[in-house]
C-alpha cells in the first residue's frame, strides 16, 4: 500500500462510547497470530514463487476444513516484471444468497531481499484463515460473507496505479462484469493489522458510514481507543471497489516502528526485513477480528 497524506492527529479524538461490553467470546487472536507465523514460515511470498505456491495450497487446505466453499480467479498479471501468474481466492461462508459482506486481504509480498512480512501480508491472511475458521463454526450466520485473499497487492516494482492491486483491480472487474457489485453491502480490508502498538486510522478515502459501523463496533466492545485517532489517506486494495460504487474501508494500522525522516513513510519495519513475528501480538489480532465480527453482526442489521 502506499501512503497517500497524513491529516495528523483529530482534534477531537473519541475515546470513550455507551458503558463497555466485554470482550466477545468467539474470536481467537493466538489463533490468527499462530496462522500469520505459519505463513511467515513460507520465506518471501512474491507471485510466481514457489513459496507462494505452498502458500496458496496451505490457504485452500485450511478453508476446506474450516467449511468455506472455495473458489479461485486465476490471471496472468502484465508487470514490469513481465507476465506473473496471480491468483485471488475466495470463501465463502453463510447462506448462498442475501447482500454479501466481504473481509479482504492480501496474501502476496513485496519483491524485497530477505522480506517475509509478517505484518505485511502474513497479518492479513493469518486473520482471513482465522475468521474462516470461526465463521465457518457459526451456525448463526444470517447473511453470507466471503472472505477475499487478494494476491498482487504490493508494487513489483514501483508503486503506480498501473503496478499496484493487480488482485483487486481484477476482481472488482469480474464483480462488475457478473452483475455481483450490487450485491455487496461493503468490504471491509485489513492490512498491516497486527502491530503490537495498535492503532487503526481512520483512512479518508474509505466509506464513511461504514466506518462509522467500525466504530460503534469498537465502542461496543471497549476497544474504542484502538481506531480513527489518526486520519490518513492511503492507496490500497480498497481503492478499486470504491472506484466501482462499492463501499470499502481499509482497516490498517499504518505507523508500523519508529517513525522518521530516516524511516519509511510509514515506519521503519514496513517494507524492512525487520517485518517480523516479534513487532505483532495476538492481542491486536484479537482486537480487530472480534470489531470485524461485531461490523458484521451490525451491517446484517440494517
Ligand atoms: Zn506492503
Amino acid at each position: 500500500m502506499q501512503l497517500l497524506r497524513w491529516a495528523g492527529a483529530l482534534a477531537l479524538a473519541v475515546t470513550c462510547g455507551p458503558t463497555a461490553i466485554a470482550a466477545p467470546k468467539g474470536f481467537d487472536g493466538k489463533l490468527a497470530f499462530n496462522y500469520t507465523r505459519e505463513v511467515v514460515e513460507f520465506g518471501e511470498r512474491v507471485p510466481g514463487s514457489a513459496a507462494h505456491k505452498r502458500l496458496e495450497e496451505f490457504i485452500l487446505r485450511r478453508l476446506k476444513l474450516a467449511g468455506a466453499r472455495v473458489e479461485s480467479d486465476r490471471f496472468t498479471a502484465d508487470t514490469p516484471r513481465g507476465p506473473l501468474p496471480m491468483h485471488n481466492i475466495i470463501a465463502k461462508l453463510g447462506p448462498a444468497t442475501g447482500r454479501i459482506t466481504m473481509v479482504a486481504g492480501h496474501y502476496d509480498t513485496k519483491f524485497l531481499p530477505n522480506f517475509v512480512g509478517a505484518n505485511d501480508g502474513g497479518a492479513s491472511t493469518g486473520m482471513l484463515l482465522a475468521l474462516a475458521d470461526t465463521l465457518g463454526r457459526d451456525a448463526d450466520l444470517h447473511s453470507p460473507v466471503w472472505l477475499l485473499f487478494l494476491d498482487g497487492e504490493e508494487a513489483v516494482k514501483n508503486w503506480t496505479d498501473a503496478d499496484s492491486v493487480y488482485g483487486s483491480r481484477h476482481l472488482v472487474q469480474h464483480f462488475v462484469q457478473t452483475g455481483l457489485a450490487p450485491q455487496i453491502r461493503a468490504v471491509l480490508l485489513v492490512d498491516m493489522i497486527g502491530d503490537r502498538d495498535l492503532d487503526i486510522a481512520r483512512e479518508t478515502n474509505s466509506t464513511r458510514w461504514v466506518q462509522d459501523f467500525i466504530a460503534s463496533a469498537a465502542q461496543q466492545l471497549g476497544y474504542g481507543k484502538y481506531f480513527f485517532q489518526q486520519e490518513t489517506a492511503i492507496s490500497d486494495d480498497h481503492i478499486p471497489f470504491l472506484h466501482a460504487g462499492i463501499p470499502a474501508v481499509d482497516l490498517g494500522d499504518f505507523t508500523y516502528g519508529p517513525m522518521g525522516p530516516r524511516y519509511d513513510s510509514m515506519g521503519k519495519y514496513h517494507h524492512s526485513p525487520e517485518d517480523t513475528m516479534d513487532k505483532l501480538s495476538a492481542h491486536s489480532f484479537t482486537v480487530v477480528g472480534a470489531v470485524v465480527l461485531r461490523t458484521i453482526e451490525l451491517l446484517g442489521r440494517q
